[in-house]
């Protein structure tokens, strides 16, 4: 999943984005309030980091701006060890947990994974696209009970197109919601991923259909 990290403390935002490449997402960083309600604006996220201290607003702003924008991006709030108010303001401004530093990291992870599994509502954790099923929680698909063994990047590709199957996704918004901002990534990476998941998800999977300069789609 592609995830924001909102942090102006660098040696805690590296951790941070270290952490969770390593737990296999795609993470970006930013330092400043601003940059986090701009880059929100335009690239699709799975869920946000947001740090309350920030150099030129509140994360409380931050959040306050992004549900006044609609905006339902699962967020985890990060506040200093005893703040209770500030945990209380964020629960009330939207926040779907918080977080006192200092914290461990599998504590992070934890609360991330439980974040995503309600995806921000009630949402059935579990998607479904013929003999297709993808568990956003674990990570994993498979294909009439069969378990896909798949890498995280083809992972996050496949998660995508079952989120928004029978539809086409464009090949640059599928990119944007895979990826981070550095990832070290060929112009070609996408369709490499998809010349593998065909391959894992035939002869009894969904198709993915490669629709000429409009982009990809994944059907039962
Ligand atoms: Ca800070």
């Amino acid at each position: 999943m592609r995830i924001l990290v909102v942090e102006d403390d660098a040696s805690l935002a590296r951790a941070l984005t270290n952490l969770l490449s390593e737990e296999g997402h795609a993470a970006d960083h930013v330092g400043s309030g601003e940059a986090a309600l701009d880059v929100l604006r335009t690239e699709p996220y799975g869920a946000v980091i947001l740090d309350i201290g920030l150099p030129d607003m509140s994360g409380l702003e931050v959040l306050r701006n992004l549900r006044s924008a609609g905006e339902s991006v699962p967020v985890l709030l990060l506040t200093a060890r005893d703040a209770i108010a500030d945990r209380v303001r964020g629960l009330d401004e939207g926040a779907d947990d918080y977080l006192s530093k200092p914290f461990a990291g599998s504590e992070l992870l934890a609360r991330l994974r439980a974040l995503i599994r309600r995806g921000g509502g009630d949402a059935a954790p579990r998607l479904t696209v013929g003999s297709l099923t993808c568990d956003p929680a674990a990570q994993t698909a498979e294909v009439n009970g069969r378990r896909l063994d798949l890498p995280r990047r083809e992972w996050a590709v496949l998660f995508q197109l079952a989120a928004q199957s029978g539809k086409v996704v464009p090949k640059e918004r599928l990119s944007a919601q895979v990826f981070a901002f550095d990832d070290d990534v060929g112009p070609n990476a996408l369709e490499v991923y998809i010349t593998r998941l065909r391959k894992k998800l035939a002869p009894d999977g969904p198709a993915i259909r490669n629709l000429r300069g409009l982009g990809y789609m994944l059907s039962a």
